[in-house]
């Protein structure tokens, strides 16, 4: 036996999860968690809690207790992301206020799409929406063409705001509080949402729980792009990759200019990105190392790279994160762990080119005029066609200027004439992959200690 709740289907995926995650709280507060799970019905949540029928009084009285224990004073909504001043007021709960969650049981299929209606359609009293509750009440409303009136013939969309039951408003903030992550990033004020996918059992939303109080305490004071926040966000709670697997996160950005202001809004998928921050912890430093050092291009390059799983943009990448994270006497260069997972995982190129030990060698060479911060070898490799023959003109650029080098007494490594061969073998083979590949490993720290540790000695010797 179970019993099933339902969220009101408003069109409005924050507030949706935000009542469900609410809903899973009051489940599990008065039964456990073993006995909840919330499943994604595309657009509203089922919520079945494990009991039996007659034990269903015990969730209202649950209700009712969590609202006057947490929500009889305006302390929470006032320190929610985009509820402000008289708003807070009308959300917290008086003494006398007992309400009931029997509205859930049900899905409401009728909406009767009048002005006055709640977005929930739920009969019970009701407050303003505003945009601590439904993010995208700042934006224009509407319904995707629901509720709009017809005026004198003419289709209209209604632009006076409107109004949710007081019920699922206060699901809503029980739902940001247990289940989503507010933080600051300088002056703004950022709230994510694990937007679930299939379905979630109760020691799932127990472990979302003691995630969020991680992120709580942690602030980023500078001001970053937009583009990056989910980026940054999951690369700051490493442990978040296993409990956040199979969702999707709804990030809203506000700032406050007399009342709040919605400065940006998306929903992104994020398995690439818990990816990225689970193969390795040399991914996670290297974000630490651009952020600590403001790279923002390079951090932008690196999000299309791994959002889009974009292989064009790894060498822009590469180039930018050592101009950007290098220091005047020290060439900081990619981990060989971190290039080693961006040259499979993202760009798929296979290790009979990764490995090959041809183009190690060449790439050691280009290497050496990178340490140099000598980019023009790189880019031009980087830029270069099949049919342009740049690739061919420009290392042989780069070999004459080398065994100039030499001639100088300087420590640089050349590759022979049979590792030549080869590479230009397999650029005729795969063109694409091999200048990749290259310009990517010269980019980073060599493959091998020793060979670093020589890299390193001659660094200095040239400095
Ligand atoms: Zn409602």
């Amino acid at each position: 036996m179970s019993i099933t709740l339902y969220t009101p289907a408003t069109g409005f995926p924050d507030l949706e999860a935000k009542i469900a995650y609410g809903l899973a709280r009051v489940g599990i507060e008065a039964f456990g968690m073993e006995k909840v799970a919330m499943h994604d019905e595309g657009g509203f949540y089922r919520i079945v809690i494990d009991i039996d029928e007659n034990e269903s009084g015990k969730l209202d009285k649950t209700f009712n207790l969590l609202c006057r224990r947490l929500l009889s004073s305006s302390y929470i909504p006032f320190n929610t992301p985009g509820i402000a001043g008289r708003s807070a007021e009308s959300i917290s709960v008086s003494q006398d206020e007992i309400f009931s969650l029997d509205s859930y049981k049900s899905i409401i299929f009728s909406a009767e799409n009048r002005r006055t209606e709640n977005i929930c359609r739920h009969g019970n009293s009701f407050i303003g929406n505003i945009i601590g509750i439904t993010v995208a009440t700042s934006y224009h409303h509407k319904r995707d063409g629901i509720d709009t009136s017809i005026q004198q013939n003419v289709p209209r969309r209604p632009t006076n705001p409107k109004n949710v039951c007081k019920v699922c408003a206060l699901l809503s903030l029980f739902g940001t509080w247990y289940a989503s992550f507010i933080f600051n990033i300088a002056d703004r004020e950022v709230i994510a949402i694990p937007i679930p996918k299939g379905k979630v059992n109760g020691i799932k939303l127990q472990e979302i729980y003691t995630l969020q109080h991680q992120i709580r305490k942690n602030w980023i004071n500078q001001e970053i792009p937009q583009v990056i926040i989910p980026l940054i966000f999951l690369s700051k709670i490493p442990s978040s990759a296993d409990i956040l697997e199979g969702f999707d996160l709804f990030i809203a950005v506000f700032s406050r200019q007399q009342g709040y202001h919605v400065d940006g809004l998306f929903l992104v998928p994020v398995e690439h990105y818990l990816d990225f921050i689970r193969q390795t912890p040399y991914n996670i430093a290297t974000i630490d190392n651009m952020l600590r050092r403001g790279a923002y291009s390079a951090l932008q390059e690196l999000n299309k790279a791994i959002y889009n799983q974009d292989k064009t943009s790894l060498p822009i990448f590469a180039r930018l994160y050592v101009q950007e994270t290098s220091t005047n006497n020290f060439t900081n260069l990619l981990y060989t762990e971190t290039r080693k997972y961006l040259l499979r995982e993202v760009a798929m190129i296979s290790s009979e080119i990764i490995e090959n030990s041809a183009l190690g060698s060449l790439a050691r060479t280009l290497r050496y005029f990178i340490r140099e911060k000598k980019y023009g070898y790189a880019d031009d490799i980087r830029n270069a066609r099949k049919e342009s023959k740049v690739f061919e003109s420009t290392v042989a650029k780069m070999l004459r200027e080398g065994r100039l080098r030499l001639e100088q007494k300087k420590m640089i490594h050349l590759p022979t004439d049979e590792e030549m061969k080869e590479v230009f073998r397999m650029a005729n083979a795969d063109f694409e992959d091999t200048k990749t590949a290259l310009v990517i490993l010269a980019f980073s720290f060599a493959p091998r200690a020793e060979e670093e540790t020589n890299e390193i000695i001659e660094e200095v010797q040239n400095a």
